[in-house]
């Protein structure tokens, strides 16, 4: 990957909020990666100032666009004629003046525009966005995977990813549905300046009882944009949950982490909840107990669940009784999970099922080295602490480590535990999370099932 891609920012996954606590940022060990340093962009250079705005690449650097690419960075482009605001929607043109594509433009970022459209006769206006949305819902919906509609009383009902930002064609834009309530998020200049548009349009579409904002992504301020927060339509009910497969989650909106709920992984934690009847269960990085849940309901004979951040704790064992769960068979640990494994190798401990789904410890292919010792110290505990014939289901959100690599890191964690083990399934995110074929930057969560051998 190039130096330039390599600072790209920005995808639609998961933060890299580390052990963000509700309130307050938890302390990072040495062994983790930081959160990515702000470069400041390099700015194209200007063109002619009283010619109409538009962004004319350099010759040659047309090639990604011509393969729908949604991203311009910023050493494509030759010059920026007139003089555009961030948000604003330009055309952008090759060296010889042909038309690629409209793009929301942003001076402060390394990635100097994001494609809105590649036609040319296309208007980016409300209609325009009316019109985007409107697919993104309807692909839900043809996949039977749009919740029923929201507007009804109160807060409750299943969740779904509506909005995917780029594989939906809406760069920057996530929309996250919890029952009643939509939660939006605006990662770089061009939704930000249509915030209000898109605001009308949900509200239009899908008559919430709220939309609420959580604009606080780290990526944001490489885009030089500032964080936000807060609701943007009706009110935000004091309760807020999410049904999923059947089992009930609180969602704390406002303060819970990235959009409040991980729905990535909804497939995934049903999988291992089919799988963990009468095992000793570790769920690293726990949050509010999604993989807990599901292994409690599966039947599991005991569920370790551990997590650095003492408001996803509480609200794990408010999810458990929200449930019925039985609690006893539940133990929860606030810890950092690097420590916390060691402790548990150096009293025995042993587990017939683990889970390993951390943050996003490589942002960008930048940090890949980094985050790949992070990968690869973890797996390797985790392998320690199976039984024989255990399984251990690792994830990477990491949109800086490909499949290959993440493949690659614990395969030699295998080794270097001693252990032989067998890839068992390959996961995803769930069909919510759509990756477009020429964005494949969207592919950013996956998972590996590993059988050690008995
Ligand atoms: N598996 C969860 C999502 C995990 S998100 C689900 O299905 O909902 C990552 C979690 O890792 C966050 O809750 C964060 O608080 C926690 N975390 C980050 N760094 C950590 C660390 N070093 N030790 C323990 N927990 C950590």
């Amino acid at each position: 990957m190039s130096k330039e891609k390599s600072r790209s920012h920005s995808t639609p996954h998961r933060q890299s909020q580390g052990g963000k606590d509700f309130r307050k940022r938890v302390q990072r060990s040495k062994s983790q990666t930081d959160a990515p340093a702000v470069q400041p962009a390099s700015r194209p250079r200007a063109g002619n100032p009283s010619a109409k705005p538009g962004i004319m690449l350099k010759a040659g650097r047309e090639k990604s666009l011509q393969r729908r690419h949604p991203w311009i960075f910023s050493g494509a482009v030759e010059c920026i004629d007139g003089a555009p605001a961030s948000g604003d929607t330009l055309p952008v043109r090759d060296a010889a003046g042909n038309f690629l594509a409209w793009a929301a433009y942003n001076a402060d970022s390394q990635i100097t525009a994001r494609v809105w459209s590649w036609h040319e006769k296309d208007v980016i206006d409300k209609a325009f966005f009316r019109n985007r949305i409107a697919n993104a819902l309807a692909a839900r919906r043809a996949l039977g995977l749009l919740p029923s509609p929201a507007g009804g009383g109160g807060a409750g009902g299943e969740g779904a990813r509506l909005v995917h930002g780029e594989s939906d064609g809406l760069p920057g834009l996530i929309v996250d549905q919890y029952g009643d309530v939509l939660v939006m998020q605006l990662g770089s200049a061009g939704p930000e300046h249509w915030r209000d548009t898109f605001a009308d349009i949900l509200q239009e579409q899908c008559a919430p009882v709220c939309i609420y904002e959580r604009s606080d992504s780290d990526g944001r301020e490489l885009e030089g944009l500032p964080k936000r927060c807060g609701v943007v339509r009706g009110t935000l009910p004091e309760k807020v949950e999410v049904t999923e497969n059947g089992l009930r989650f609180a969602v704390d909106v406002a303060e819970g982490q990235k959009t409040g709920y991980y729905l990535d992984q909804r497939d995934n934690r049903a999988l291992t909840g089919t799988l963990a009847q009468d095992k000793d269960v570790l769920n690293c990085f726990c949050y509010t107990g999604g993989f807990s849940l599901y292994a409690l309901r599966g039947g599991a004979k005991s569920v370790l669940s551990i997590d650095a951040s003492e408001g996803a704790l509480e609200l794990a064992k408010r999810n458990v009784e929200l449930n019925g769960l039985n609690a006893s068979k539940a133990e929860w640990q606030c810890a950092d999970v690097f420590g916390a494994l060691r402790k548990l190798r150096d009293q025995n401990r042993k587990f017939d099922l683990i889970v390993l789904d951390p943050p996003k410890f490589a942002p960008t292919a930048a940090f890949a080295e980094k985050a790949s010792r992070a990968y690869k110290d973890i797996n390797l505990l985790g392998f320690k602490l199976l039984r024989p014939g255990g399984l251990l289901f690792t994830y990477s959100c990491s949109g800086g480590i490909s499949d290959d690599l993440f493949q690659k890191i614990i395969a030699g964690a295998a080794l270097d535990a001693g252990v032989d083990a067998q890839i068992v399934k390959k996961l995803h995110a769930a069909a919510d999370h759509p990756v477009l074929l020429s964005f494949p930057e969207g592919a950013y969560l996956k998972g590996l099932v590993l059988r050690v051998s008995s």
